[in-house]
């Protein structure tokens, strides 16, 4: 980062792995400390969704590159973002070292001077190691690959009644091994990240665990 965008108020970093709870923490952690929050999976799923849109290949650099270029934040309506194409398609894009560049000097200046000018939680895969690696807190937040499918796939019963745990539970395996396995900013913890297992937490009980760990470091 340089330093003219070396964040003056204090970072949230929460990294993790796909329906960990990580973008709920994030935002309930936004909320409680008044912060601005950023989820940046939303970034590259736009990506993806216009890629889409346009029958374009999300693995072809050409077209991502062209669905960069007509991006904006706010572009794809919320709806469309959040289907279970648009993460797959998502995941494929952001292996793109030059999809991962256009969309990181938006994560930097939000980092640095969030609109509300009180501090930032952003979430995703690489904040905590390549966007904000300063950031004052980091977490990564993770949890058992059953429990992470099982709540998969409470969500999606009500769209897409007929998806079976069983197709979920290979979908996120395979995204897992592709975010974690790619050559640009693979998703790990950073080396001073705080690990928060939700496995058998409740929602309450780990936005409570996120904030005390949180709190912990704004205030040393
Ligand atoms: O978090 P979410 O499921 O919305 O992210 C969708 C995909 O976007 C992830 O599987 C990952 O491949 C990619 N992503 C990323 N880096 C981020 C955020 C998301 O590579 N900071």
């Amino acid at each position: 980062m340089s330093p003219a965008l070396r964040p003056a108020t204090p970072v949230i970093a929460i990294d993790g792995t796909a329906a960990s709870g990580k973008g709920t923490i994030a935002r309930a952690l936004a909320r409680e400390l008044k912060f601005d929050h950023l989820d940046t999976g939303a970034l590259y799923r736009a990506v993806a969704a216009l890629v889409l849109r346009a029958g374009g290949d999300p693995g072809s650099r050409h077209d991502a590159l062209k669905a960069c270029a007509g991006f904006c934040p706010g572009i794809v309506p919320e709806a469309e973002l959040r289907s279970a194409a648009v993460g797959e398609a998502a995941s494929q894009v952001a292996v793109l070292p030059e999809v991962r560049a256009a969309l990181r000097d938006l994560q930097v200046r939000f980092a640095a001077s969030p609109p509300g000018g009180r501090g930032a939680v952003i979430d995703g895969r690489d904040i905590g190691t390549v966007i904000a690696p300063e950031a004052t807190a980091k977490l990564f937040v993770t949890a058992g690959i059953a429990e992470r499918a099982h709540r998969r796939w409470r969500e999606v019963q009500i769209l897409d009644p007929a998806k079976t745990y069983e197709t979920i539970l290979a979908e996120l395996r395979q995204r897992d091994a592709r975010d974690a396995g790619r050559a640009a900013a693979p998703m790990r913890p950073a080396q001073d990240a705080i690990l928060l297992d939700t496995t058998d937490l409740s929602i309450d009980a780990a936005v409570a665990a996120a904030l005390e760990a949180v709190r912990g470091k704004l205030e040393a």
